[in-house]
């Protein structure tokens, strides 16, 4: 048994050709919610649909997001309709008083359906209406997203990482704002003063994460600040992490990001931007891997491979390489 932490790039990436080394029916991949919103009363889990979608074979894998050849007719009038009414375009996050009332699940993330600002599909959009449904029928986030996954027929077990909500905020100059909003519709671009994860102080790992992460552990090469940091600051995932095997895959060569806003946010919380930062980052990480190329001296061992994930021939490479780094450590 493995389990990954995920986010919506990075691992995911890893994921597409890890099968051969790591069976999909002995892998569970716990998949961050901090990035999650809702958008006229659906919640959206980008880093949960990319898991599913990828897992379900119907993943757009130009973006890493969304259902491929989905139509996006909703989002167009969305739209449409404000222009016409002259209406200021999204984000439109709520105030206060609307943040933290209504459903728990999305207190501190939430927004007007009001010239949707992320780029939904309509297939998309059925599922983000499936998993709220369900929420609103009573059931935790957990198991919904466990019934999604038998409807993608996706071959992991996947877990979000709490079913308690927890909202990545970004401090600037100008104010708070929620990471969609500081992501994809300000390109990653206001100076970033701090990054809070809103409501982890009471937020607990599930009982089905504590056991995933009582499992030897891999971290694909994600963003250690907005992707594995909203786990880490949950009750639980750290002092887990701190007692199983863990295998880190570093998302920079040095200082050199695959690519999004890692090193902005790394630099904005005292890590330098680097995979020496990232090792930072990781206290609990037993092992690492590297891009070959890669010449950073760590304390623990490091396996080095070409660490670049564009075909699936690319991740069974890395996988590889985490498997070796694996056995390494666990003996
Ligand atoms: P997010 O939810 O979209 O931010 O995605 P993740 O946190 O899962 O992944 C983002 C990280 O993936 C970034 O920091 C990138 O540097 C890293 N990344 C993207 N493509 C590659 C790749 O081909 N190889 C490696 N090693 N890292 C990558």
């Amino acid at each position: 048994m493995v389990t990954f932490l995920s986010g919506g790039t990075g691992t995911p990436k890893l994921l597409a050709g890890a099968g051969a080394e790591f069976a999909p029916r002995e892998t569970t991949v716990v998949a961050n919610t901090g990035d999650d919103v809702e958008l006229g009363g659906f919640l959206v889990c980008p880093d949960l649909d990319t898991v599913l979608f990828l897992g379900g074979d119907e993943l757009d894998r130009e973006t890493w997001w969304g259902i491929a050849e989905d139509t996006a007719e909703t989002h167009g009038h969305l739209q449409d309709i404000a222009a016409a009414a002259g209406l200021p375009p999204g984000p439109r996050y709520l105030d206060d008083a609307a943040q933290t009332s209504g459903r728990e699940i999305a207190r501190w993330r939430r927004f007007s359906a009001v010239a949707e600002f992320m780029h939904i599909g309509d297939r998309d959009r059925a599922v983000h209406l499936t998993r709220t449904g369900l929420l609103d029928e009573g059931h935790t986030l957990t198991a919904v997203t466990e019934t999604l996954a038998t409807a993608f027929d996706v071959p992991w077990q996947l877990l979000p990482m709490s079913d308690d909500p927890v909202a990545t905020l970004i401090h600037t100059p100008d104010g708070m704002m929620h990471f969609q909003e500081f992501w994809v519709a300000r390109n990653g671009e206001p100076t970033v003063e701090a990054v809070e994860f809103r409501g982890a102080e009471t937020a607990t790992a599930t009982p089905a994460v504590r056991e995933a992460l009582s499992e030897p552990v891999v971290l694909g090469p994600s963003n250690p600040i907005t992707s594995i940091g909203p786990m880490l600051a949950v009750d639980g995932v750290a002092e887990a992490l701190a007692e199983t095997p863990v295998v880190a895959v570093s998302p920079f060569i040095e200082d050199e990001v695959f690519s999004g806003p890692a090193a902005k946010l790394m630099e904005a919380d005292g890590y330098d931007p680097s995979t020496a930062g990232v090792a930072e980052a990781y206290p609990f990480a037993d092992a690492f891997v590297l891009d070959e190329v890669d010449g950073t001296e760590l304390d623990q061992p490091v396996v080095r491979t070409d660490t670049t994930l564009d075909t699936e021939a690319d991740a069974e490479r890395v996988a590889g390489a985490v498997q070796q780094a694996l056995r390494e450590v666990t003996g």
